[in-house]
């Protein structure tokens, strides 16, 4: 009976694996329609400096809705993009959206507006023509580099790890904010963590939904402020939902959040009307 049991769950596993690549394929072919006829959209989740009461920056997240597929979440196809090489042209994309958008925000604003761009890790195979992408693109749309900001997750530094480093760097350079998105749930090594050239850790936000009312297990969260500060590193909340979170953060002196507390992310409009609604500067 074992025996036979096993010959059915292959069986099942197989139809799981084909069921899944057919999905695959559809998402495919629908994003690539989607891209070249305008059917992704950028929102902006705002940054928030609690203690100064200011928002400093947006993040730039894409949003699909499709036609046949509904609504998409950025996880199912940003996967499906890297692996087929669609994310090349959905950066491009999102990258001129956002900074022309944020460039064209600033001109009205006191205090300007940092812009975060979420990179996969597949974008960095060839490091340096995506450092010279960067470039132009910031030119192009006239937004200073010390506006930009880039966001990778912890993968990013698993290949191409010198020539990634290296990109990074000239970026820095360039005056571009390098962050690490997610941090925490990878396994950077702490050596690398003094080593790499970046300046802000953005706590995951797992560890931001740990924090209770009580604080109980907020011992992750609190000691990734204590890695950033004693690295001289800046450090951001991602996920921060609830007053007390909030407080807890402020108290632990993680001045920069973002989270539902404050906003979702939100298309173009509405972050026009959050700005004017929420904005002290
Ligand atoms: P991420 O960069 O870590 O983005 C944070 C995610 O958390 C976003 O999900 C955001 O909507 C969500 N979030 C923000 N505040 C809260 C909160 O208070 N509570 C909860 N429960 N969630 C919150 P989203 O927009 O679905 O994006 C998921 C992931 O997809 C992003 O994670 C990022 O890795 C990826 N992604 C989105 N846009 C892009 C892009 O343009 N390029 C690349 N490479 N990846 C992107
Ligand atoms: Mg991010
Ligand atoms: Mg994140
Ligand atoms: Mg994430």
């Amino acid at each position: 009976a074992a025996k036979k049991q096993g010959g059915n769950q292959v069986i099942i596993y197989n139809e799981e694996i084909n069921k899944v690549n057919k999905e695959k394929l559809v998402i495919e072919a629908r994003l690539r329609k989607a891209i070249e006829q305008g059917g992704i959209d950028v929102y902006y989740q705002p940054k928030i400096n609690a203690r100064e009461n200011v928002i400093t920056g947006v993040e730039a997240l894409l949003r699909w809705t499709d036609k046949e597929l509904g609504f998409v979440s950025p996880e199912v196809f940003i996967s499906v993009a890297e692996e087929t090489g669609l994310i090349h042209s959905l950066w491009e994309f999102a990258m001129n959206q956002a900074c022309s958008q944020v460039r064209e925000w600033n001109t009205n604003r006191l205090h300007p507006l940092h812009l975060a761009v979420n990179f996969s890790a597949k974008q960095f195979l060839d490091p340096a023509s995506m450092v010279q992408r960067v470039k132009n693109i910031l030119s192009d749309c006239q937004l200073a580099p010390e506006y930009f900001e880039i966001e990778i997750t912890e993968s990013t530094l698993l290949y191409n790890l010198e020539e990634t480093i290296e990109a990074l760097r000239e970026m820095q350079e360039y005056g571009v904010t390098i962050s690490i998105d997610d941090f925490g749930t990878g396994y950077s090594s702490l050596t690398y963590l003094k080593t790499l050239p970046i300046d802000c850790l953005k706590i995951d936000r797992s560890f931001i939904q740990d924090i209770t009312e009580d604080y109980h297990q907020s011992e992750i969260a609190e000691t990734i402020i204590n890695l950033a500060r004693s690295l001289k590193l800046k450090v951001i909340a991602e996920g921060v939902e609830e007053e007390y979170q909030k407080e807890f953060l402020m108290k632990n002196e993680c001045d920069h959040m973002q989270g539902y507390l404050f906003s979702k992310p939100l298309c173009k409009t509405d972050l026009e009307t959050y700005l004017r609604q929420n904005d002290l500067t």
